[in-house]
């Protein structure tokens, strides 16, 4: 394999970047902390230039923005909201509870019991990414998650309406105009107005990626699903065209989304970059793709598919895309990915924002051990046991006395031994 295309940040500066937003986070998570809604409203106006009377959205006030967006819009809406529920559904029918009698007596359980309260992040920062209304709301209320609060920016006080529209239409019980890390940190660990939440979940920039990464454990998160990837994998069958479209729609998220581009034929790979560059004179939004596309875009030629899907695997991209003569394949081969699009009649966009499987995936290589959002991520997966008859637990009952006193655990021994003795009628010496 060879890179035709190299990225020019080096991962040093990349490094350097990221100590900056670790930083950055730290603070204003602490700060929130000590001082809630006060500093809340301090890094509203310092990242955002917004501080409204309330943060919090009244029904009134929702009605209003509602009001202003375009029907169509508001039906499309409806539309891959019913898409993404569908798709939802399948995926809570897949998981199961079950009781079984794994030996006479013995009761083994499982329950998949939604968590309490969820705080879905929308972003809003460059575009108003209402999709990712779509993406946890639903999937959470598809969950069973009875309270589903919602945040989005509102940089500039500009209010997002059509983000709006489709957070109140996914069903979400409350809405805040806030974004970034105030946002995450606030529904973390709560203010004097807003009730903290048991998961946090959604997409963001780097900043929201790590303020979830810093807040874990004190709430759950769903993943870390930072600035948005691509990987496309072609050969000399792949029309170059089509895999420059599907290249720069991903990389125009933001100058850290990097899109790259693997085949296995060096004159495919040659024609690719030449209808990147040309496109990205025409592009609306050239400025952000194409400082993306020089900074952290890539084009390798390997060897053969085997190869290819060997890198493609290494790089564990947020979302692979298969434009080869008998894409399948890939789907019996790849083993890391968030989600995969198999053929040119579909393409990473459908799953952005319209055919129903979920957006927020992972990135930062977090496909090497985590798929993205689905209904799992918000139900809790606990066992129960019950022993019906006195035989199996004076079994069990002796079988943990010897168990734990090989660990010098007399306390848990003795749990055991005084079940067992009720059976036999054996009374421990101790
Ligand atoms: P965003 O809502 O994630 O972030 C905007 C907020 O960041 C602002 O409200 C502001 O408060 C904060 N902010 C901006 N600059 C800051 C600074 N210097 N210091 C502190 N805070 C700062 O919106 P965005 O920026 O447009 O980013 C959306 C991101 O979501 C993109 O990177 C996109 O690729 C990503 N995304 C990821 C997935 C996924 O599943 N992985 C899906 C969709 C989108």
């Amino acid at each position: 394999m060879f890179h035709l295309k190299k990225p020019r940040q080096t991962d040093a500066q990349s490094t350097d970047a990221q100590a900056t937003v670790t930083d950055t986070v730290k603070t204003v998570i602490a700060d929130i902390e000590n001082r809630g809604d006060a500093a809340l409203r301090d890094y509203s106006v310092k990242f955002d230039s917004y501080s409204p009377e309330s943060f919090r959205l009244s029904e009134s006030e929702i009605q209003e923005i509602i009001s202003g967006v375009d029907p169509q819009t508001l039906e499309d809406i409806q539309t891959v909201q019913r898409n993404v529920e569908r798709f939802a559904k399948l995926q809570r029918d897949s998981i199961t509870d079950f009781e079984s009698e794994v030996e006479p007596g013995v009761f083994l359980g499982q329950k998949n019991i939604p968590v309490g309260a969820v705080g879905a992040y929308v972003p809003g920062g460059r575009y108003p990414l209402l999709a990712s209304a779509h993406m946890t709301i639903v999937t959470a209320k598809v969950a069973g998650v009875q309270r589903v609060i919602a945040a989005t920016p509102a940089p500039n006080g500009e209010i997002p309406a059509a983000s709006v529209a489709a957070i109140h239409y996914a069903g979400a019980d409350e809405i805040y105009l806030l974004g970034g890390v105030q946002a995450i940190a606030a529904l973390a660990v709560g203010t004097e107005t807003i009730d903290p939440v048991d998961v946090i979940a959604g997409p963001g920039n780097a900043f929201v990626a790590e303020a979830k990464r810093q807040l874990f454990g004190r709430v759950g998160i769903d993943l870390f699903a930072g600035p948005t990837e691509v990987l496309i994998i072609g050969d000399d069958s792949t029309d170059p065209f089509l895999a420059a479209v599907d290249l720069l729609s991903q990389a125009e998220h933001g100058p850290d989304s990097p899109a790259v581009y693997v085949t296995t034929s060096q004159a495919n790979a040659a024609a690719v970059i030449d209808q990147v560059e040309r496109q990205l004179e025409v592009l609306p939004t050239r400025e952000i793709a194409g400082k993306a596309w020089e900074t952290v875009g890539e084009v390798i030629v390997a060897d053969n598919l085997e190869e290819a899907f060997r890198i493609s695997d290494e790089y564990a991209s947020e979302h692979v895309q298969v434009l080869t003569a008998e894409p399948r394949l890939a789907l019996e081969q790849l083993q890391n990915y968030g989600a995969l699009f198999l053929g040119d009649r579909t393409c990473v966009s459908y799953g952005d924002k319209v055919i129903g499987t979920n957006h927020v995936l992972p990135t930062m290589r977090a496909a090497r051990y985590t798929g993205g959002l689905w209904v799992g991520k918000y139900l809790k997966t606990v066992t129960y046991q019950e022993v019906r008859t006195d035989e199996a637990s004076a079994a069990l009952g002796a079988l943990l006395g010897r168990a734990a006193r090989a660990e010098r655990f007399e306390g848990h021994a003795r749990s055991g031994d005084i079940r067992a003795a009720r059976f036999t009628g054996e009374w421990p010496a101790w």
